[in-house]
């Protein structure tokens, strides 16, 4: 497959030298560093719908769509001009806006069992200050979190923290203090019976259990039936408050996110990537007793200079409202997301690879595995080294996929039919290279 690379790939690498002079390695967030694909990244000239140009001139089919944060694909000419409109009236004020109540008002109108929100600048964030009120609220201190569920990079959470933190093999990472996740328990995802027995150790000292109710950061793995099911039941019975992180699957999976689609409400939920319409915008919402804990109405402290960022506000809002205006929206999402999984399994079948898939929304993911995969264990067992050499077949077929095992394919609206059965012919073809 290495010598199958059409690409020129001259203008990249030679940003990428210099870029790695002066930022580690060359970028800003681990992951798009290529370093567990065995490749090196494309810089990106431009992106438009569902297709990115790098500055060579390649161009892909992108399944990653800036980590899940566009479900539009990329420059949405209404999303443009919403951005475009706010950022001439001024990009930042430091003080409320009209913007910030709009799209306060569509994410509790669409997102279900909360009152209210805060706007924060990143995911990160909102799980930041969703633990700090999850404590402050209950006067407890222990978070049971889940093995390969990621939060962002807070240092209470990053133990067994799935994604960018396990492609790298960091086990947690050097710089975080065994105090401070000392009050962090981690257990495995889809096993009620371990939860049982955390809630039982954590005794009376559980503030919260945290979680990704579709686990999309150890590649895409579904809850077991009944499973949500049981950990909301459990939280309730220790007085914990569950916590849904739906910085991926909130306005990805449906309007109402991965509550309105299990049936289940938690208490507080984490938002993020889509509600910023690819700029940086985030939320923790719940009811108004709990969010009235922050400050300035009650005691928990957090604050942001560019939180409610009127321009970000502006892309969440036109995102939002597409979303309201069109109701076949998650149909046709999740028709092309099982298509495109359907269409890889084939592929695989035919070539004899073994691969299990699974699609929910507007989200896919597969692994190379001949058994289900249910949890982090059985997703770090399946083989770095098959992905990276499918990862760049890919690429030098023009499709991006995640460059990692360990996240999801993100579908948008701009993936046409054409771009998913592409995916399954380039597909067939890099398996038919040996
Ligand atoms: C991306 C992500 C985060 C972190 O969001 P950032 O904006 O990258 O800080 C948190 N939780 C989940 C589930 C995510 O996928």
């Amino acid at each position: 497959m290495a010598g199958l690379d059409p690409r020129i790939t001259d203008a990249s690498s030679k940003l990428f030298a210099e870029a790695s002079s002066l930022m580690p390695g060359g970028v800003n967030s681990p992951v798009r560093a290529f370093g567990s694909v065995g490749s090196e990244p494309f810089f990106v000239r431009s992106a438009s719908g569902a297709e990115i140009t790098d500055v060579d001139g390649n161009s892909y089919v992108d399944f990653v769509q800036s980590w899940g944060a566009l479900l539009f694909g990329h420059a949405h000419p209404r999303i443009v001009e919403a951005v475009t409109a706010a950022a001439s009236k001024g990009t930042s004020f430091g003080t409320p806006s009209e913007l910030e109540v709009e799209l306060a008002r569509l994410v509790v109108g669409m997102v279900p069992g909360i009152e209210k929100v805060r706007f924060v600048s990143s995911g990160t964030e909102a799980a930041m200050t969703g633990v700090r009120l999850a404590r402050g609220a209950t006067g407890r201190n222990k978070i049971i979190k889940f093995a390969g569920c990621y939060h962002g990079h807070l240092d209470s959470l990053l133990v067994a923290a799935g994604s960018g933190v396990a492609t790298l093999g960091i086990p947690g990472t050097p710089g975080v203090t065994e105090a401070t996740t000392a009050d962090t328990i981690v257990i495995p995802f889809n096993d009620l019976v371990a939860l049982q027995t955390a809630i039982e150790a954590a005794g009376n000292d559980l503030a919260a259990i945290l979680i990704e109710p579709v686990a999309a950061n150890m590649g895409l793995i579904l809850p077991h039936d009944g499973y949500l099911e049981g950990v909301r039941k459990l939280a309730t019975e220790a007085g914990a408050l569950l916590v849904f992180d739906e910085v991926i699957t909130g306005f990805r999976l449906g309007p109402g996110g991965a509550q309105e689609r299990f049936g289940i409400v938690a208490d507080l939920v984490l938002l993020g990537k889509i509600v910023g319409g690819g700029l940086p915008a985030a939320a923790l919402a719940g009811s108004a007793e709990l969010l009235d804990e922050l400050a300035p109405t009650g005691p928990v402290y957090q604050a942001g200079t560019l939180s409610g960022n009127p321009v970000a506000m502006a892309a969440g809002i036109a995102t939002l409202e597409m979303i309201t205006e069109d109701e076949n929206l998650y149909g046709r999402l999740q028709e092309r997301a099982r298509d495109l999984v359907r269409g890889l399994i084939d592929a695989a079948d035919r070539a004899e690879v073994p691969m299990v898939a699974a699609a929910i929304g507007a989200l896919g993911g597969f692994f190379f595995s001949g058994d289900e995969i249910e949890d982090y264990e059985g997703a770090e067992s399946t083989d770095p080294d098959v992905y990276a050499r499918f990862f760049r077949g890919m690429l030098a077929h023009g499709f991006y996929l995640p460059p990692s095992r360990f996240e999801a394919l993100f579908i948008s609206d701009a993936h046409t039919e054409e771009h998913i059965d592409g995916f399954a012919s380039a597909a067939a073809a890099v398996f038919a290279t040996p």
